[in-house]
């Protein structure tokens, strides 16, 4: 069906850099829209693929790539809104909308026509007829590939099983997330007794006050985040409330109303299949295939290289705890709800600084300004300039104008901090628009994140985790902002999973460089800089507790490999056996190590099971083996300098997906990544 003409998505809008207007969207416009650019996609690639003239850049590659910019508006609209800003309209379109997407791709990926024309590029290309720049030749080298894995080779029956195959792991992904997103939801934990609550900030008992309010509740309501760990825990002095609480939290999805256990078993059955139908060992052998590591085993050895290590440490760790925990408890064992308690604990006495007392130095503002914004402008001269006239999807977000250094305009940045129902968990950065030369658009990218939002006219005190979390999704923001590629599907982040954190990582190493730190950490009421030896102890600190940090990521990415590389056979076939599987496979790497539960349990482990990172969470890693090396070579050549920005940006930022993920690490680097650097930051030894 045509899309109505006044549906504000037909045509592309006339706000500065394409930004959707999102004053005129109403909820009900999504839908409609990406159904009809899906059409019109189609439409558009059946001609390409009918053209009678002989294939050329002109008309393969940049036919393609001028296709489905309808579907590209909206959708980026849609999922740009939808996961910060949902409600049930935004929730039921997009339960429409996922199975649909995956039959788009399917019609694309697996149309002979199409691919025969692709082919037909390539071989004018071997007969020396059609000569490809090396971008446009990356383009169809991928797209084949893509093919290929997508079964367009195929017989027809198989196809067809495949079709079937992706529209039902497309609506269990979908609902995993809903169910996972509702758990979260409904297990925050309410609190009757004031006298619970010590140790929590007035603001945050404020906070816990209010949601219970709203909820209708008597009492106060501490919500749950998306990770085993929750913040609260280190701080609530109050034992049995702890534990309440991470009970709540690990328990997410284990039975009751948000149960998750039965999607978990058929979604991974069916993607173990479908890898057996397209010639591939498994899931995780598939997802590796397309990335920077290539096979199952080098994601597999990494990781099982690693985790020895990280127990190991972990243990150590849980020794010293014991000791301070024997203070609090003589009797009772140290457990898993009392491990961020005590560890603030410890952290206080051997690094003297606890959350609160630094918060006060880590006010928003001036964190964004003079940390995040400044270490940008210090490596690529690129300057922020808030434009608040223009309005993004919600209130609380806000957009900056981003320049380079001679006023040439960049593209837009959106941000949008803080936490509120109807956004999910975590922090994340997405496109709105994708810079590309080809159709002459500049990039538009955001920014979200859950800080607690204070009351109205007081400042927003950040934790140190939240100032690094900052930096980090910025770090995805310049990728998509210094982009600087002709073709919109190889545009900034358009990257492998296990390449496309590299830059975000490395951006983080700011937050700790002198001359940024020095300008940032200053106390909102005293003006006064952070004192200098807490600067020396946070610096040191980075090594506490790595042993734990590494274990609980270790455990969550050997989680999602076992789940994507075991044989259909050894795969559970009852949710009963969900808990059950997963204890071994923990077991199985030497990562049952009870006071340290995975980042997330399977029952919540949305990057996994609501895809992105199905058998490719271990990508964080494989990243930071990449970013450790590139932060020891730029402090090796002087730090935050214009050059070293330069340098980054020319070799890989600016390529975005345009040439192999790997070749542009060793042009910017002139070598292999090393994994010693990585052993040494985490202080790890094997
Ligand atoms: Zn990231």
């Amino acid at each position: 069906m045509p899309l109505d003409a006044s549906n504000p998505l037909a045509t592309v809008s006339t706000l500065p850099y394409e930004l959707p207007d999102y004053s005129l969207l109403r909820d009900e416009h999504y839908q409609p829209a990406i159904e009809a650019g899906m059409a019109e996609q189609l439409a558009q690639l059946a001609e390409l693929a009918a053209d009678p003239e002989p294939a050329t850049i002109a008309n393969v590659v940049e036919a393609w790539e001028s296709s489905g910019q309808l579907f590209t508006r909206a959708l980026n609209a849609f999922y740009t809104k939808q996961p910060a800003d949902t409600n049930p309209v935004l929730d039921a379109a997009d339960e429409a909308i996922a199975p649909q997407l995956a039959a788009h791709g399917d019609a694309i990926y697996l149309d002979r026509r199409l691919y025969d024309r692709l082919a037909a590029l390539a071989v004018r290309v071997e007969a020396g007829e059609v000569r490809l720049d090396p971008a446009s030749a990356y383009w169809l080298e991928r797209k084949l590939l893509a093919f290929e894995r997508s079964g367009v080779n195929l017989p027809e029956d198989d196809q067809a099983r495949l079709r079937v195959m992706n529209h039902r792991i497309a609506e269990l992904q979908s609902a995993f997330g809903r169910e996972a997103l509702a758990g979260m939801n409904g297990g925050a934990v309410l609190v009757t007794d004031a006298a619970e609550l010590d140790g929590l900030s007035q603001a945050e008992i404020d906070g816990a006050l209010e949601r219970a309010t709203e909820t209708g509740q008597d009492g106060w309501l501490i919500e749950l985040e998306n990770t085993s760990a929750q913040r609260p825990l280190d701080v609530l002095t109050n034992r049995a409330l702890r534990e309440r609480i991470h009970h709540a939290s690990v328990n997410r999805g284990l039975g009751g109303a948000h149960d998750t256990r039965g999607i978990i078993v058929e979604l991974t059955r069916l993607r173990a299949e479908r890898a057996s139908l397209l010639g591939f060992a498994n899931h995780a052998a598939y997802v590796a295939a397309d990335g920077c590591a290539g096979t199952g085993k080098a994601v597999w050895d990494l990781l099982t290289r690693l985790a020895p290590a990280a127990v190991a440490n972990a243990r150590d760790e849980a020794v010293d705890m014991e000791v301070v925990w024997r203070r609090f408890e003589p009797e009772a064992p140290l457990a898993a709800w009392d491990w961020q308690f005590v560890s603030e604990q410890l952290r206080a006495e051997r690094y003297a600084l606890d959350a609160s007392v630094l918060r006060p130095y880590l006010e928003l503002e001036r964190v964004l300004h003079e940390g995040v914004f400044a270490a940008a402008n210090g490596l690529y001269g690129i300057t922020f300039t808030e434009r608040p006239e223009l309005a993004s999807y919600n209130p609380e977000g806000r957009v900056f104008e981003v320049a380079e250094a001679d006023g040439t305009p960049i593209g837009l940045f959106v941000a949008d901090f803080y936490t509120r129902p109807g956004k999910q968990g975590g922090a994340w950065m997405n496109n709105l628009v994708d810079q590309n030369h080809l159709l002459g658009q500049l990039p538009v990218v955001s920014n979200n994140s859950n800080l607690v939002k204070p009351p109205a006219g007081q400042p927003t005190l950040m934790t140190w985790d939240d100032v690094i979390t900052l930096f980090h999704e910025f770090g995805h923001a310049l990728h998509g902002l210094l982009s600087d590629t002709r073709y919109r599907s190889q545009s900034g982040t358009e990257t492998p999973r296990d390449f496309v954190e590299y830059p975000s990582q490395v951006n983080e190493m700011w937050a700790l460089d002198e001359g940024i730190l020095s300008r940032y950490a200053v106390h909102h009421e005293t003006g006064e800089p952070m004192p200098a030896e807490w600067v020396a102890t946070l610096r040191g600190s980075t090594l506490f507790q790595q042993g734990f940090k590494t274990t609980e990521y270790l455990a969550a990415a050997l989680l999602d490999q076992v789940w994507h590389s075991t044989p259909l056979d050894e795969l559970p076939t009852d949710p009963e056996q969900v808990e059950a599987f997963e204890e071994a496979a923990l077991a199985k790497v030497g990562l049952d190590f009870d006071l340290v539960p995975p980042r997330y349990r399977s029952a919540y482990f949305r990057h996994v099971f609501e895809g992105g990172y199905d058998a490719g969470y271990y990508s964080y890693i494989w990243s930071e083996v990449l970013d450790a090396d590139t932060a020891a070579f730029m402090i090796a050549n002087g730090g935050l300098r214009r050059e070293n920005g330069e340098r980054f940006r020319r070799h890989l930022l600016a390529k975005g997906g345009s040439v192999d993920a790997m070749d542009s690490f060793r042009d910017y680097r002139g070598q292999d990544p090393d994994l010693r650097h990585l052993l040494t930051r985490r202080g790890l030894k094997v």
